[in-house]
């Protein structure tokens, strides 16, 4: 699933090339996907001039004039490209949106991504943007720890849920906790405040390099021109399951942490 790195790297792009142009037709083309809230609905942005594209979690969110947002959520296999892709995929197309000099379309081979027209009401009420926690950059290191200190699951739960922290997913938070040298399974209550803000530290350290590698593409994840990220080869635990510690040599473990797959190495993390 794409994550803040990810979910940035498409942001940065579309909105250097997208401010300040107008809608001329925005369609689904599988209502599916699209996020209940009722009116207002796609044909509402037409003739609308784009005045931002900003970022809140794993969300993308395109403010227009009027007070109209577009918010979209990948979820695990979406995709927001400037270009058609190959033809076989046109049964993956479902929404899509024309500006006065580019046009946007959302593929989605699963189907779990979500694109929603929102008034103003609508967003300040989004059901999932208003859960969300701070971001990991917002923080400073004692606000971080602070929102972490009082957690009893293990820390590694405690970073993806989006309620805590928002934009971590499983990629991150395993090497950020392997940079920190934290096992993923320690309840994140037990964990001592200097070793939390050292944790601070490598997130902000390990997002701002996956960003200037613009993201990870391990399963899915293209950027908005279709090309790969390059963050995928500078991976030190996740995915590398079997293979030696780049620091100490011992071998990657892999474990199953409430559902999902977690990588770390068992001598470096404690
Ligand atoms: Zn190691």
């Amino acid at each position: 699933m794409p994550e803040l790195p990810e979910v940035e790297t498409i942001v940065r792009d579309m909105r250097s090339v997208l401010t300040g142009q107008s809608v001329l037709i925005a369609k689904f083309l599988n209502m599916s996907i699209k996020e209940s809230g009722g009116p207002p609905d796609a044909s509402s942005l037409r003739g609308k001039r784009l005045i931002a594209i900003d970022r809140r979690g794993k969300n993308i969110i395109f403010r227009f004039e009027k007070d109209l947002s577009m918010v979209i959520h990948l979820k695990m296999t979406g995709r927001l490209l400037f270009e058609k892709i190959q033809a076989e995929q046109e049964k993956h197309l479902h929404f899509q949106i024309e500006f006065s000099n580019n046009k946007l379309f959302f593929y989605d081979v699963r189907k779990f991504g979500r694109v929603g027209i929102y008034d103003s009401d609508g967003l300040a009420r989004h059901p999932r943007l208003t859960k969300l926690g701070p971001e990991p950059f917002d923080l400073t290191p004692a606000q971080f720890a602070r929102l972490l200190i009082t957690r009893h699951k293990p820390i590694k739960a405690a970073l993806i849920d989006q309620e805590i922290i928002a934009g971590i997913g499983n990629i991150y938070a395993d090497e950020s906790l392997f940079a920190a040298g934290i096992r993923p399974d320690r309840p994140s209550a037990k964990i001592k405040p200097d070793h939390l803000i050292r944790l601070h530290k490598s997130i902000i350290k390990v997002l701002k390099k996956a960003i200037d590698n613009r993201g990870s593409s391990v399963d899915d994840y293209l950027d908005g021109f279709g090309k790969s990220g390059k963050f995928q080869r500078l991976l030190k635990v996740y995915g590398r399951t079997g293979q030696k510690c780049l620091k100490c040599d011992a071998t990657i473990k892999r474990i199953t942490l409430r559902g999902r797959s977690t990588h770390y190495c068992p001598r470096c993390q404690k």
